[in-house]
Parts: C-alpha cells; structure tokens; sequence
C-alpha cells in the first residue's frame, strides 16, 4: 500500500525525469485531483494511505502528463477570470495573459453594449465579459465546429447566453453593429511552430498559426472591422509580443488612440484602438 508522501514523491521523480517544468506542483495537484483531498491536506498527511483504485487512477493521470500532454487539459477545466470553463483539445487553454485583454475590454465598458468575441474558442472572454455584465448584448464567433460546441457548453455551465455564430472571422456577423470587438487570434508565427513546447503542441495549430509573419488575423480584422464597428466603437487584440508595433501600424488608418498593453512578465500582449 502506497502512501500519499510516496506517491508524491514517485511522481515528481517521473515528471522531473519527463520534463516537466514544475514536477512537484503538478504531481500535488493530480494527486488532489484523483482523491479529491485539498492539497494542502495531502502535504501535511504524508501518511495517508491510497486505495488501490486512487494508486491506479493517479499513475494513468501521470502517464498523461509524463507525456507532456497540458495538465489543464487532464484535469479538464480551467479558471478565467470569474468562471470556470471545460477545456480539451478543441481549443487552446485560455491563458493568464488574456485575462489582461479582457480587463481592457470591461475598462470601456458601462454594461448595456454590444460585444463581439472573434475567434472565441472555449469561450472564454465572451462568456466572462457576459458574466460580469448582464446587460450586454455579447457574441461570439469562431471557425471551428467543435470549439463551438465547448464555447456553448462553457456558456450554460456559467449561465451566460452568449450568441455563438459559427464562420470564418466577420462574415456571420455582417449587418451587425458593435460596441467593442475582442479577439486573442491565432498569431504564432511559422517559425514559432516548430519550436513550440511540448504542451503546446498539443492544443489546435487552427487556434495558433497566424501565418508565416503570425500577422494574417490582424490583416483581415483590422480591414472587415470597421463594417461592423460603430464610429468610436473599439478594436482590442491580444498580440504576440512581438507584433505591437505591426499591430499598431495595421490599425492606424482607421483607428485612433491606439495603446499598447504588457502582461505581467511585461511583454507587449495587448493592442487597441478606436474606430475613427
Ligand atoms: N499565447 C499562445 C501561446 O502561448 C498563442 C495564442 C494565440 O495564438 N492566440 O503560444
């Protein structure tokens, strides 16, 4: 009979041994996940014996992550800013980082407008922005059948209704007219591809590849976006870090007061605009 203090300590071993870059933390937080015991409840009770049928659950789950497979993707579901949404590989993981796009987007918001999320995937800042205002009239878009179906399935989990329409880009949503549009576009570049970490391989290439210069989003964007804007209605993207400057070149024939955002590694992450 293993203990939970042996298991743990089994498995970092395994994942350090894998790669994996915090080998401890994740072992900690699959081995709660399995038994269901707070974690800090299983550091502390290094004693506590696992049945058989944890033990073996806990091994297929490391298994998993040995083979760099995301761990937001073994245990399922995700935090993002208020809510909390089912992840797989449908769509790519909603990151800390787009939480700062979104908190941009609520910044300019009073709470009755009328939100457009391209590129939606699980949903994430549709669905948030919808949660923390009501009264908005929120949509969102994306071209993947599938990523849909999570989007919408993330949507009544957080009891939101957000408007998903499926399509390439703008073109389900022509005649429509905007508030503020959002979108975290696919924007890694060709040569990023090949070099992306193992857990990112994972998640959709659709949801990551933005062409060879990771620019051809924001090309077609920034050009249909004014259609469906209304005059001094706002444009915000989440870029890679590199790509402010182009972003922000993109935009400027018709968009003013365009500002660059960072992350919290200070990394230009967010590029916005309003319409002229
Ligand atoms: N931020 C993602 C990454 O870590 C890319 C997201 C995107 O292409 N929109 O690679």
């Amino acid at each position: 009979m293993l203990t939970a203090g042996e298991a743990l300590r089994a498995a970092r071993d395994t994942l350090a041994a894998a790669g994996v870059p915090d080998p401890a933390v994740d072992a900690a937080l699959l081995l709660s996940h399995v038994t269901g015991v707070p974690q800090l409840v299983l550091r502390a009770d290094g004693a506590r014996a696992l049945t058989k049928e944890e033990e073996r659950a806990f091994g297929a789950l490391l298994q998993r992550r040995a083979a760099r497979e995301p761990l937001q993707y073994i245990v399922g579901e995700v935090g993002f800013m208020y809510v909390t949404l089912r992840v797989c590989g449908d769509a790519l993981i909603p990151r800390a980082d787009t939480e700062i796009l979104c908190e941009q987007a609520m910044n300019r918001m009073q709470g009755h407008e009328r939100v457009l999320d391209l590129c939606t995937g699980t949903g994430a800042l549709a669905i948030a922005i919808k949660h923390r205002y009501p009264d908005a009239q929120v949509m969102a878009g994306d071209i993947s059948d599938a990523a849909l179906a999570l989007a919408c399935e993330n949507a009544r989990r957080n009891g939101t209704a957000v408007e998903f329409r499926q399509g390439d880009l703008l073109s389900p949503f022509s005649g429509e007219q905007f508030d503020l549009i959002v979108s975290n576009p696919p924007y890694v570049t060709g040569a990023e591809m090949a070099s992306l970490q193992p857990e990112v391989r994972r998640e959709p290439a659709l949801a990551l590849y933005g062409g060879e210069d990771g620019l051809d989003f924001y090309r077609r964007i920034v050009k249909a976006a004014p259609q469906c804007l209304r005059p001094g209605g706002w444009l915000l993207f989440e870029i890679g870090s590199a790509q402010a400057a182009a972003v922000s070149s993109l935009m400027a024939k018709d968009f003013a007061d365009i500002q660059v955002y960072q992350d919290y590694e200070q990394l230009d992450r967010v590029v916005l605009g309003r319409l002229k």
